[in-house]
């Protein structure tokens, strides 16, 4: 049987060094992180989604503010609010929770937010220095993913890695932060030629197609670490991820679970850059 990722306890371990890291950040600089989500709407899955990253951030002790604007909001109205919090001292971490109404254009939105206060990763700029491997903001998930391979002590240099799923979000942010750990990486879409043959290759097997139970027993090697990033929810209310969990179980030496696997860690690594983005931007130059 393999061992199965507990996602939950690792971000718990994480927030819990986040509060802990950012007591000592107030004792010695006075500055507090602060995180502040815009939701335009009221749709009720982001509601959720904006409630816990609000509780998250009282837990770890940063200030939080939520900003909701009306579903018809124009977009100068969002883009307003993100210029002033673009220019708040006390705001280090600005999200603005996807996605947006169809009146509003989300890559201007995403562009508007400052660079250093982008904590979604989404910004040009950022997925640059990702790219060219200089540091900043990292998108949430792709950074869980990492984290969720380092505290399970799986080794990457030199491994192969395939990828389902090319998103800007997941597939892509993760295939670069694979590489830049000397990973052999491959990244598969619905136009995968042979899709099976690929990921029977992978050492480490990453699904996230947002395509139910879509990796099948014989899709995995043996051995292979298999992490599970989908969330799809089941006629009958079930919640499954994008593996099929009880044959992937048979062949898989490591495999994170749905939920509670690479889920809690997408919070926790919000609050990790909401605190690296507070002391990149207080720090004395
Ligand atoms: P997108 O829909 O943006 O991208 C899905 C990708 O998977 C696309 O590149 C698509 O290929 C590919 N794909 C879909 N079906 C197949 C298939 N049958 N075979 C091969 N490739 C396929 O999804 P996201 O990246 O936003 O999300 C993926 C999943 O991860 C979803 O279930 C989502 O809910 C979940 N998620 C979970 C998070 C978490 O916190 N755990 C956070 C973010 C997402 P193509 O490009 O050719 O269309």
């Amino acid at each position: 049987m393999p061992e199965i990722i507990n996602g939950n306890e690792i971000a718990r371990v994480i927030r819990e060094e986040i509060r802990k890291e950012t007591v000592v950040m107030r004792e010695i600089t006075g500055v507090t992180p602060g995180l502040a989500v815009v939701l335009v709407g009221d749709d009720p899955a982001s509601r959720i989604y904006v409630r816990r990253k609000g509780r998250a951030c009282a837990e770890a002790g940063f200030l939080s503010r939520e900003i909701r604007l009306p579903a018809a909001a124009a977009e100068g109205e969002l883009l307003d609010i993100i210029v002033q919090l673009n220019g708040d001292p006390a705001v280090h971490g600005i999200l603005v929770q996807l996605p947006l109404p169809r009146q509003i254009r989300t890559q201007m939105i995403i562009e508007a937010i400052a660079p250093a206060k982008d904590v979604d990763g989404f910004h040009p700029v950022n997925v640059g220095r990702l790219m060219a491997g200089n540091p900043g903001p990292v998108s949430c998930t792709p950074r869980g993913v990492m984290e969720l391979l380092d505290r399970t002590g799986v080794d990457i240099a030199g491994r192969e890695a395939v990828i389902v799923g090319r998103s800007n979000i997941v597939g892509k942010p993760l295939a670069l932060l694979l590489l830049a750990r000397h990973a052999t990486v491959t990244i598969c879409h619905t136009r995968t030629q042979r899709l099976p043959d690929v990921t029977r290759r992978a050492d480490i097997l990453v699904a996230a197609a947002g395509s139910p139970e879509m990796i099948r027993g014989d899709m995995i090697k043996e051995g292979a670490v298999v992490i599970d990033v989908g969330i799809n929810r089941r006629d009958d209310g079930r919640l499954v991820g994008d593996v099929a969990f009880a044959e992937a179980e048979r062949r898989a030496a490591y495999i994170t679970p749905v939920p509670g696997g690479v889920g809690p860690m997408t919070i926790a690594m919000l609050l990790r850059n909401t605190l690296e983005a507070a002391r990149r931007i207080t720090a004395p130059v």
